[in-house]
């Protein structure tokens, strides 16, 4: 038996000398240490021995294990330490490559914009409200006194989830929350996004945002709303500017208007933005109708209001000469950081 260990350690070492790679010498190490090798053979053997033979022999064989398991060890640390080196010999790294540049995210340009009117209006006495984007019939468009066969209501220009559950079609949905749940003065502004089942051109799109604003108390006349809109677009396109109104239809207000403010790019002479008319649209206008007021609970008699409502993606397009809707979703980075 002696002999045999003496054979196995002789085995070993020669073999361990040939070996040149770290996955080599894990495969010898299962071949002499694991549960097939032919050292748990002789720990088998060992008790075949005689009583006298067996501590001798199970000594030899133990220190016959270490010494294997110590050259394994030393040898792998070895061999991968040289492919280490190796490895790191064949990379190559050029240190005169400029770093690449890492981008932050800004603040996406519609944003911007709705943060700045929301600061403007908030600066005139507005309070942020917000309603819901899935909304109920009524409050998109029954409580707002469209009547019933009105084409706004139709498929074609809503996207309706149920035939009663819709997604908002303007911001104009809040006014209802707002009239059943408070009590004049009712002084709001509600940011949010729409959507309109509409086909997608550089002009329309399918969702948008819009800005609405409602204000309910005694004695609320169409000056008020006027001075409210001029002083408004004048912060919003940092310049004095003209208003005209055009009288228009909209269910919930009486009476209603297109309000214009004279070309901020050519001052009325008439370009490619105002379509060589001179006059930007910019909202829609007007006096609550009484109805939508009754509607709410709010007594027409004593109280009366104005709404106005207009998009943050038309205002970003008027003040930046932008002819294209389709820009601020095609997330384009060569557009979005020139307003950064
Ligand atoms: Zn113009």
């Amino acid at each position: 038996m002696k002999q045999k260990i003496e054979n196995l350690k002789k085995s070993f070492l020669s073999e361990i000398e040939t070996i040149e790679q770290t996955k080599d010498l894990e495969e010898l190490r299962i071949k002499y240490l694991g549960k097939k090798s032919p050292i748990q053979g002789l720990m088998q053997e060992l008790r075949t021995c005689n009583s006298e033979e067996r501590p001798e022999m199970g000594k030899l064989i133990n220190t016959l294990k270490q010494e294997v398991s110590r050259e394994i060890n030393t040898h792998f640390e070895t061999l991968e330490a040289k492919e280490l080196s190796l490895r790191l010999s064949e990379e190559k790294v050029d240190i005169t490559l400029p770093g690449r540049k890492s981008f932050l995210g800004k603040k996406h340009p519609l944003s911007q914009m709705l943060d700045e009117v929301i600061d403007i209006l908030i600066g005139m006495g507005f309070s942020v409200q917000e309603s819901p984007e899935l909304e109920s019939e009524y409050y998109n468009y029954g409580g707002l006194n469209y009547p019933p066969d009105h084409p706004a209501r139709d498929m074609q220009d809503t996207f309706y989830i149920t035939p009663d559950i819709l997604l908002r079609s303007h911001t104009t949905s809040i006014q209802q929350h707002m009239m059943e749940n408070s009590v004049p003065p009712i002084r709001i502004l509600a940011p949010g996004k729409c959507y309109r089942n509409e086909t997608i051109t550089a002009r329309s799109h399918v969702f948008f945002h819009q800005v609405d604003v409602l204000y309910v108390d005694k004695d609320v006349t169409f000056s008020d709303l006027l001075a409210t809109k001029e002083e408004f677009y004048t912060k919003i396109f940092k310049q004095k500017i003209e208003m005209r109104v055009r009288p228009s239809y909209f269910p919930f207000v009486e009476p209603g208007m297109e309000v214009d403010i004279k070309c901020t790019s050519c001052g009325g002479s008439g370009c490619v933005l105002c379509k060589h008319t001179g006059w930007l649209e910019v909202a829609g206008a007007g006096m609550v109708h009484p109805n939508v007021l009754k509607a709410g609970g709010i007594d027409p008699e004593i109280y009366s209001g104005y709404a106005w409502g207009g998009g943050i993606e038309r205002l970003f397009m008027l003040r930046h000469g932008i002819s294209d809707i389709r820009l601020f979703t095609e997330n384009d980075t060569r557009f979005l950081t020139q307003f950064v």
